[in-house]
């Protein structure tokens, strides 16, 4: 890609707009960079582009600025509706987003990893195989350090651990992995897009650009995802969470006898035994399978890879418990940002449960976890902007309670939890009406069984 004397706008300075205007400068742009917001954060940020002698504009974007670019470059972060994309096509300019900027410069191989739920666990569980394994590994994307900032540290034979978004794949071109993972599409971001099929078709682009070289990974479980297999040019294999035997479906890793197993050319491998998984839940097999097939098809051996799930012990919010007080034990599973992640939180929880839910909505379907909730749920606190619609949604199958803030929720919870019950924070909603981000709301949560943990030891004392 030759930017030598191009002008090219970056459109959203956060940490993948920065990254990217970083990296269009080293390869001789001339770079201008635009931000709507006003925070003290983001003046800061203007003022490190400044100093690279990049043109900058925050509080609002102008035609003036947009117009004149020969490429913009978008953060995922900014949606369609942007004024200054407007501008963009308004003016014919060619529109990339970050990721696939990051791509035209990255010398590496790319396992991308998307889906609705799980991404995050996968994707860190599979960069750990591939380290157990010896082999040079890049973990970045959605999880937090964008590709783009880490071009420079990918040689050829590097292995790219990617995280990938819907937002981050709505703005492709080019992007290839050479090995692409679905790991399931539910309901989600219903705020972004116009319906369901509009989301599920922006995950499908991962593979669009794929040939028969490369590998295709879906999920068998999902019924979604085991129909689109006639789409893809690349070769696909698919994981299962039990023993499936089926004509037509290569299906390449799955458990069997307490053991996932991988087929290597035409033998079966036992990997990793399930007492070796350390996380708990259904879904957390499943991604133990998907991530050991990668690690098996990038050439790791059976030993590192049981090694890296064994040592696996989980991310910070999802699924984590915090602590228990006078047998109740709390978990922060604040990354539960959709319905579908809190059915697979509440499907792990073996004790009855207060379930801790709300936050901002993003017009989701919550009766479709009704069953679930009456089966194990018994009161149900209620936080955020979404409060209202999640209450006319559950309240014939469980008790419903409403509070001001986490603290309240918290205290609420512990009031009615029984000794051998759980709290659980699973909001189905992001957090951005309350909170910075779900840690900021996890911390939180944390914060708050800490202050009950206090005052109910005070009060025996
Ligand atoms: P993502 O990066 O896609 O948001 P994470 O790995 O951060 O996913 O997990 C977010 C939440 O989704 C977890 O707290 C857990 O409740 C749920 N989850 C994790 N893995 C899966 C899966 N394979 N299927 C469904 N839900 C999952």
């Amino acid at each position: 890609m030759d930017l030598k004397g191009k002008r090219v706008t970056v459109i959203g300075l956060g940490n993948s707009g920065v990254n990217a205007a970083f990296l269009l400068a080293k390869h001789g742009a001339k770079v201008w960079a635009t931000d709507a917001g006003n925070s003290s954060e983001l003046k800061k940020t203007g003022e490190k582009l400044k100093a690279r002698k990049i043109s900058v504009e925050i509080g609002a974007h102008t035609e003036d600025f947009v117009k004149g670019s020969d490429l913009v470059v978008v953060s995922p972060g900014v949606e369609d509706s942007s004024q200054a994309l407007k501008w963009a096509a308004l003016h014919n300019i060619p529109v990339i987003g970050e990721m696939e900027l990051g791509y035209r410069f990255c010398k590496g191989r790319i396992i991308a990893v998307t889906g609705t739920n799980g991404k995050s666990t996968v994707t860190t569980l599979i960069g750990d195989i591939l380290r157990a394994g010896k082999a040079d590994v890049v973990v970045c994307g959605n999880i937090g350090n964008s590709l783009c900032g880490e071009v420079d540290n990918i040689k050829k034979d590097t292995w790219v651990v990617l995280e990938v978004s819907s937002a981050q794949l709505e703005r492709i071109e080019r992007f290839k992995p050479r090995i692409a993972v679905i790991l399931n599409i539910t309901d989600d971001h219903m705020d972004r897009y116009k319906n369901f099929y509009e989301y599920f078709n922006h995950k499908l682009k991962i593979f669009r650009n794929q040939d028969e070289d490369d590998i295709l990974i879906l999920n068998y479980d999902a019924e979604n995802l085991r129909r689109i297999k006639g789409l893809a040019r690349s070769r696909v294999l698919f994981y299962a969470k039990g023993a499936v035997a089926v004509s037509g479906y290569d299906v390449a890793a799955y458990v069997k006898d307490d053991w996932i197993c991988c087929i290597c050319g035409k033998s079966e491998k036992e990997v990793v035994h399930l007492n070796d998984i350390k996380l708990r839940g259904v879904h957390n097999l499943e991604n133990a399978v998907v991530s050991s097939l990668v690690g098996m098809i990038a050439g790791v051996a059976e030993r590192p890879i049981r090694d890296a799930v064994r040592g696996f012990t989980g991310l910070r919010h999802r699924f984590e418990t915090v602590a228990t007080i006078e047998g109740v034990e709390y978990i922060d599973d604040s990354k539960g940002t959709t319905v579908d992640s809190t059915k697979r939180a509440l499907e792990s929880c073996e004790k009855p449960v207060v379930l801790i839910a709300g936050g901002k909505d993003k017009h989701s379907d919550y009766t479709v976890i009704k069953d679930v909730v009456e089966d194990k749920v018994r009161h149900l606190v209620l936080i955020g902007e979404a409060a209202d619609e999640i209450k006319k949604a559950l309240k014939d199958v469980v008790s419903v309670h409403e509070a001001k803030d986490m603290n309240e929720a918290v205290d609420l919870s512990g009031r009615f939890a029984k000794d051998g019950w759980i709290v659980l924070l699973s909001p189905m909603c992001s957090s951005f009406d309350m909170y910075k981000d779900y840690k900021e709301r996890g911390d939180k949560f944390r914060e708050a069984v800490d202050k009950l943990k206090d005052r109910l030891d005070t009060a025996k004392a």
